[in-house]
């Protein structure tokens, strides 16, 4: 039978294979063990999805990511840093 790579994508997190590394604003970078190696996966600048894998487009590790990940949409991944906790820590210490 023969795995579909929405499939694979799902076992992987399933077994545990992915590892986020990083989520920073635009910028996630990952890792996903398979197919004897560990390729580096992530997005880029809010833009791209890459991987180190050999396989051309879409692959297992993406999809497994994108399952963890929210979908770049209305919200999207604009994370930025709220300022004001930091500015009432200092009123506070006043
Ligand atoms: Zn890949």
């Amino acid at each position: 039978m023969r795995e579909s790579v929405e499939q694979k994508g799902r076992r992987y997190l399933v077994e545990g294979r992915l590892v986020v590394d990083l989520v920073a604003g635009d910028e996630i970078r990952a890792r996903c063990r398979g197919g004897g190696a560990v390729y580096e996966l992530g997005l880029f600048n809010g833009g791209e999805w890459w991987c180190g894998c050999p396989a051309r487009g879409r692959c297992a590790h993406l999809v497994a990511l994108g399952l963890v990940t929210v979908a770049r949409g209305a919200a999207g991944l604009h994370v930025t840093p709220d300022p004001e906790p930091v500015a009432r820590a200092r009123a506070g210490f006043e």
